[in-house]
């Protein structure tokens, strides 16, 4: 299942317009704006239509040509801009639209239907389930009751809906917003779903008396614990927090709350792939200081469960190795593990779940080549060491293809600068160099950093496929 998140703010997006409170500046000064939220699965289903979601879309250059399902979860206008059927009717030969939404919410689409153009209403309501005809398959949906309403007589809040989602590939999702803390009935309906992607919100951080029907700092972490409690969200679900507003503390600080609970909150255009091995193995490689390390960690940080692989081992006598190693660390989202060891392939072994960032493959080389004493040129000895060293090269990158999880692997380019003038410079080059084009062989992508810019290069599956047909 891939979700792409083509928003993840609240009514009013985050930075508010019109507001300098701390939080808004600083989300301002990052440019990172965050749009209502909205969700899309598998290009073809999408999960509420707000009044920035076609703007979202363009800007991240994405088509919604394919789309053909949409569910709406309540009629608030953050939610459901249904304008938009004016100007998909003035694109011809699409798919019929299948729309979804509780009953008021539908009726507001009355005024924008063009009786030539293919689209088709559904009203739902709390414990229907249906399945959506989609161009992989079937996607399963069960609607569940939201606490949005909090007694004010607002007809689209107390009929507003969550969505339960079965994908194609069997993964599940729960889309959960807008709403208050969940109603024992809606717990209890979720039982042992064990879902691999929640969406929940979080509108109103550490404003806990707004007495709306939205989530807090305080409300949503009781909500996950129902939820656990229930096996609706177990250790292998990745939690997401979105529909954000300037309510929560700046993203920072936000992020490490989030995090204490078990959730995150991820950018608006952000996808979430559940099938964390269909990412196969990613490297990246550059020179030193090519930004290579943090783009691996952005790569990383989509990911729901990391494990950070650092091999440049202690260094107890090394005082700048270790503020290095404190600079990285502090980088680092703090619901990653962390393993510092030489020993890539037993670690890849033993990785079993999630994915596995490895940071860097040069000082897991030059572990090997002190192990196997090959620095030095001596004629006698000098094939076996480097046979030992070749072996050793080969293990790794059996184990590596062999790895059912995901993988992102940091590997240093050193052949581009003059020839090194000693014998043990001119191995490691050589030897790196092979290294690396081995790798690159068994990644399913491979990117290359310069000057802190990201420069993909050429996948292997392509390159395979066309094998195949030559
Ligand atoms: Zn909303
Ligand atoms: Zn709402």
């Amino acid at each position: 299942m891939k979700v792409q998140l083509l928003g993840t703010g609240s009514a009013d997006g985050w930075p508010n317009p019109f507001c300098d409170c701390g939080s808004c500046a600083t989300q301002r000064a990052t440019g990172l704006a965050r749009a209502a939220s909205c969700a899309l699965l598998d290009e073809e289903l999408l999960l509420d239509w707000g009044p920035t979601l076609a703007n979202s879309a363009s800007r991240l250059g994405i088509s919604l040509s394919k789309v053909h399902h949409i569910l709406f979860t309540h009629g608030h206008p953050d939610h459901l801009a249904p304008e938009f059927l004016l100007w998909r009717s003035w694109i011809k030969d699409l798919r019929t639209l299948h729309i979804y939404g509780p009953p008021h919410a539908i009726s507001r689409f009355e005024h924008w239907m063009d009786p030539e153009a293919p689209v088709v209403l559904h009203v739902v309501q709390p414990d229907d389930e249906f399945t959506a005809r989609t161009a992989s398959g079937h996607v399963k949906v069960r609607v569940l009751a939201a606490s949005h309403g909090h007694g004010n007589g607002d007809l689209f809040a107390d009929e507003a809906v969550l969505y339960d989602i079965t994908s194609t590939d069997g993964d599940r999702l729960l889309y959960a917003t807008d709403t208050a803390a969940l109603s024992s009935t809606t717990v209890e309906s979720v039982r042992d779903r064990n879902f691999n992607l929640v969406l929940i919100e979080e509108t109103f951080g550490r404003h806990h008396s707004h007495g709306t029907g939205h989530l807090d700092l305080a409300t949503l972490p009781i909500t996950l614990a129902d939820l656990r409690a229930v096996g609706a969200v177990t250790g292998s679900t990745d939690v997401v927090a979105f529909h954000l507003s300037h309510h929560n503390p700046p993203l920072a600080e936000l992020t490490h709350e989030l995090a204490g609970f078990g959730a995150r909150p991820v950018d608006d255009g952000t996808v979430i792939d559940t099938r964390a091995s269909a990412f196969g193995c990613t490297l990246v490689i550059g020179g030193a200081r090519s930004g290579k390390s943090t783009f691996a960690e952005s790569l990383a940080s989509t990911r729901a469960q990391v494990t950070y692989l650092a091999t440049g081992g202690e260094r107890l006598n090394d005082p700048e190795w270790r503020a290095r190693v404190l600079a990285h660390q502090s980088r680092r989202p703090t619901s990653w593990t962390t393993i510092e060891s030489t020993d890539v392939v037993s670690a890849i072994r033993a990785h079993d779940h999630g994915t596995l960032l490895i940071d860097c493959m040069s000082l897991w080389l030059t572990h090997v080549l002190d192990k196997a004493d090959a620095w030095e040129s001596d004629p006698a000895e000098h094939q076996g060491k480097l046979d030992r060293v070749g072996a050793q090269i080969r293990e790794l990158v059996q184990v590596i293809s062999a790895c059912p999880q995901e993988l992102i692997i940091v590997t240093n380019e050193v052949g581009q600068g003059v020839v090194p003038p000693t014998y043990a410079g001119r191995l490691f080059r050589d030897l790196m160099g092979i290294t690396n084009a081995q790798l690159a062989k068994v990644s399913s992508r491979a990117h290359f950093m310069v000057a802190g810019q990201v420069l993909p290069l050429a996948s292997v599956a392509p390159l395979l496929t066309k094998d195949a047909h030559a």
